[in-house]
């Protein structure tokens, strides 16, 4: 067992922990990240399978995303264009298939203003709320213990309506079923992403990707820590010295000590930049106080099945399609073009959401495969379903994540616990994308929140005197 000295130990070598360990060292204090995997990215990965580059993880960049783009720029790395050229398509809850242009789904006109109605509603919302504090907002507690399965009926009877608007926070962000979390955990999505309008514009959300993909921004990082970062080197526990205060942010000063497999690090802070299901997976001598306790058993990951399926070429697009396909009723709810940077061969990306990524997981691997390639087929036509490359990123199985993309609370729990998520206890700080406002769930603010917390730990170390 190796023993290490230094100003602060990051738990977390994704984009969070790598962000916070690099502002850190750059201000001269002394690091070291412990990785339990034996790869930096945490949940973005960028690997080869079967002769194909694949995003396994996060990849999308949009255009608000200031924090990651001054990221990118300042890694030297670049950004392309999703294709999104010609026809979407649209599969209604009868099974119709019908192609569209627009940010507006086919559906009759009635339907059509009840989710204009909808969008402006959350819309409203989202700028009242804003992402920072959301549990202020004067609804805070009703828009909390209230699905947004049942808020979404309560505002209009249009069923298909609230499926489709349902679809962009459910499915298509927190990966949780709608009845599975709240109207203002659904406001928090929005309002972290700018709007609701936002979300429902897949052309401002999945804007752009990195060349040559998203876990260079962590590998580049890590690249310039060098030997700071040590990786296949869980932590199992972090003894600490100091009084916690009653919610945490008690005395910081005290010092902690954290032990994995292979690495002792003694250090006057720390940052667990893991998401908040795994912080349980540490043990805490002493034990931390009672709100983290219950605030942390309120936070949990949806899960995601990501599909990718590479072609000899993006044939869609000589039928005049995009690529891009919604449906609130098929296995596969959203497809899109995910072909890479100058690569003849053509990608499609498609997802299925918690309940019915349940149902897959009950198949076998080979009739998963047919069901979500069918599926595929219903958006974009027979020549879908004898892919050359197929993968699925099966995110749950991972145990140094254990679901997809990030945590939410559940029913009740953002407005009961939000306020101390981020309160240190004694020196452990707390850093990942599940804790963002801006950029919340995304690499964005994963960034951003290894940013805030370095800030705040060199602030405290220039107090305190370190
Ligand atoms: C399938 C998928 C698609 C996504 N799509 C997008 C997208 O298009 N755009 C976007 O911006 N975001 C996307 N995301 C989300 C984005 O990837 C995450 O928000 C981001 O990676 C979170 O970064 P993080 O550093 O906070 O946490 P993580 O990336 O989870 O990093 C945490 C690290 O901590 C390590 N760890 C855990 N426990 C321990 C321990 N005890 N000891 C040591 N190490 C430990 C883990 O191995 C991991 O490396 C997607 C995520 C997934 C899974």
């Amino acid at each position: 067992m190796e023993n290490l000295e230094r100003d602060v130990v990051i738990i977390g070598a994704g984009p969070s922990g790598l962000t916070a360990a690099w502002e850190l060292k750059k201000t001269g204090l002394s690091v070291a990240v412990l990785e339990a995997r034996d790869r930096v990215g945490g949940r973005t990965w960028t690997d080869i399978v079967d002769g194909a580059l694949l995003e396994i993880g996060g990849q999308w960049v949009s255009p608000d995303q200031t924090a990651l783009k001054g990221m990118l720029d300042e890694l030297g790395l670049e950004t392309y264009d999703r294709y999104r050229e010609g026809d979407s398509v649209y599969i209604g809850a009868d099974g119709t298939r019908t192609r569209y242009t627009g940010d507006m789904f086919p559906v009759s006109a009635a339907t059509e203003g009840e989710m204009n109605r909808l969008i402006e509603v959350l819309d409203r919302l989202a700028a009242e709320a804003g992402p920072e504090t959301p549990w202020k907002h004067p609804e805070a507690r009703a828009l909390d213990t209230i699905s947004f399965h049942h808020w979404l009926r309560q505002q209009s009877s249009d069923e298909e309506a609230c499926n489709n608007i349902g679809l962009f926070i459910a499915g298509g962000m927190l990966t949780k079923p709608a009845h599975a979390f709240s109207a203002l955990q659904a406001v928090l999505m929005a309002a972290s992403a700018g709007s609701f309008s936002n979300l429902v514009d897949e052309n401002f959300i999945l804007d752009k990707r990195v060349v040559g993909g998203m876990q260079q921004v962590s590998e580049r990082l890590a690249d310039r820590l060098g030997d700071d970062v040590v990786l296949s080197s869980p932590v199992r526990t972090l003894r600490w010295e100091g009084d916690a205060g009653t919610n945490g942010g008690g005395n910081h000063s005290n010092g902690v000590t954290a032990v994995s497999d292979t690495v002792t690090v003694k250090a006057r802070y720390a940052v667990m930049a893991v998401p908040p299901n795994l912080y349980s997976r540490v043990s805490y001598e002493p034990p931390l106080p009672r709100r983290q306790h219950q605030m942390h058993q309120h936070q949990s990951l949806g899960l995601v099945i990501k599909v990718h399926a590479v072609y000899p070429t993006p044939f869609w697009r000589a039928e005049g399609l995009s690529g891009t396909g919604f449906s609130a009723s098929s296995i596969v709810q959203e497809v899109y073009d995910n072909t890479n940077h100058e690569d003849s061969r053509g990608t499609l990306v498609g997802f299925v959401s918690d309940e019915k990524a349940d149902a897959m997981f009950r198949l076998t691997p080979e009739a998963r495969r047919q069901t979500i390639l069918e599926s595929i087929a219903g958006f974009l036509g027979s020549e879908a379903l004898t892919p050359e490359v197929y993968y699925e990123s099966d995110w749950g199985s991972e145990e140094w994540t254990r679901g997809a993309y990030a945590t939410s609370y559940d029913l009740g729990g953002l407005h009961r616990y939000g306020p101390d998520q981020l309160t240190p206890v004694g020196p452990i700080h707390w850093s990942c994308s599940d804790l963002a406002a801006e950029g919340y769930q995304h690499v964005e603010g994963a960034i951003r929140m290894g940013q805030d917390t370095a800030r705040n730990i060199l602030d405290l170390a220039s107090t305190e005197g370190a």
